[in-house]
């Protein structure tokens, strides 16, 4: 039976989510602790030597990169970096092969800022290939963007000489994790290992004889006496300044970024999950695994940020966590990884977690304890796109 905490919506079955002895998560009493007690104006003042430290002022010297996915998130960190740092950045970006026509347009204005750009596009053979397997395998079809996207950066970084990196937020101080991570200001292969973000595989956990090395070649890891020898450097900016979505969109939106028209394609934002489709399947697979999605993400989001009552986020998440991804994303994705749509949802029924999923006298699945309700059916089939 899921638990959740008392202050905002998340269960207890989200991954790395702690408890404390009054019941509230880790990820409130981050937020709580990041509004109080962090000495904001300190961290700004050593992300502004760290960035003087690195800051060349040569033309053809790139003072740092910054990965970008076209997200508003991109936009506010190049805004931050170029504009208010007044540093020369090189953004990299991992090309998603399910990159939607918005984020593409994003990109541009991105771009406009006035930054040089690669838009990396690893071997299709080998991407498909691996989204395929660990599709099957974990359930899991945005693996390969997290393998690839940190993979690529470090292995862009040593091939450059570049040791600067200005990742965005820590996904672990936004969304939950134990408080001892949200110290953590760098990426890097610990980071990585410890968070479980590549599922507790490497690069070569997904060799086999249908997949060379050759073929996912962007996505080895550099050695450690390569990082090393380029002096490698990885931060959060979301250590250094607080970070939030509604703040970032609002910034971005000055540049140019433009939100879904059409509205959330899932949870509560317009503004967020439009670059890439897949990332939308990925979301609704929490749905079956951990038995909550996107809207249960955002409104606690909201609440931390005093945005929302918990009345109000229950409400949504009653009326519209779990729906399904849109028809033609998962159209595509089948496409890309050459699957039929029957064998797309056997293979999501397969990994419905039953110890949170149960059959009611119907035959309908349900979430046992669901904080939107006893026993509410799931949307698998009967929710309108
Ligand atoms: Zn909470």
């Amino acid at each position: 039976m899921l638990k959740y905490c008392k202050r905002c919506v998340t269960p207890d079955s989200r991954p790395h989510i702690e408890f404390n002895e009054n019941g509230i998560c880790s990820a409130c009493i981050a937020s709580e602790k990041k509004m109080a007690s962090i000495d904001w104006d300190a961290r700004k003042k050593s992300l502004g030597e760290i960035f003087d430290k690195y800051r060349l002022n040569i033309p053809g010297k790139y003072d740092c990169i910054v990965p970008v996915s076209g997200g508003k998130d991109s936009t506010y960190q190049v805004h931050m970096v170029k504009n208010e740092y007044r540093m020369n950045p090189l953004c990299i970006t991992f090309r998603t092969l399910a990159r939607t026509p918005r984020g593409e347009e994003n990109l541009q204005a991105l771009r406009n800022i006035g930054v040089d750009h690669v838009d990396f596009s690893p071997n299709p053979v080998g991407i498909n290939k691996l989204t395929k397997k660990a599709f099957n395998e974990l359930g899991d079809c945005s693996l390969v963007d997290h393998l690839a996207i940190y993979s690529i950066i470090p292995n862009l970084a040593v091939k450059l000489g570049i040791p600067l990196i200005i990742w965005g937020e820590n996904p672990l101080m936004e969304y939950g994790g134990s408080e001892s991570d949200f110290e953590v200001a760098r990426l890097n292969r610990d980071f990585l290992k410890k968070h479980d973000i590549l599922k507790g595989r490497s690069w070569e956990d997904w060799v086999s004889d249908n997949l060379s090395a050759f073929e996912i070649q962007s996505m080895i890891y550099p050695e450690d006496n390569e990082l090393e020898s380029i002096g490698y450097h990885p931060i959060f900016l979301g250590y250094y300044i607080p970070w939030d979505a509604k703040t970032n969109m609002e910034v971005a939106v000055r540049y140019g970024f433009k939100v879904r028209e059409k509205g959330p394609v899932m949870g509560l934002y317009d503004y967020a999950d439009l670059d890439c489709m897949n990332i939308v399947i990925h979301h609704y697979f929490k749905w079956l695994k951990f038995g909550f999605n996107r809207i249960t993400d955002n409104a606690s989001n909201e609440i931390r940020k005093g945005r929302m009552t918990r009345e109000e986020a229950v409400r949504l998440v009653k009326e519209r966590d779990g729906v399904k991804p849109p028809k033609e994303y998962i159209a595509a994705f089948c496409r890309q990884i050459n699957i039929t749509e029957k064998s797309f949802w056997e293979t999501a029924e397969k990994f419905r977690n039953k110890n949170i999923w149960k059959k009611d006298s119907n035959g309908e699945w349900y979430i046992e304890g669901w904080i939107g309700g006893d026993k509410v059916p799931d949307r698998f089939s009967n929710t309108p796109i």
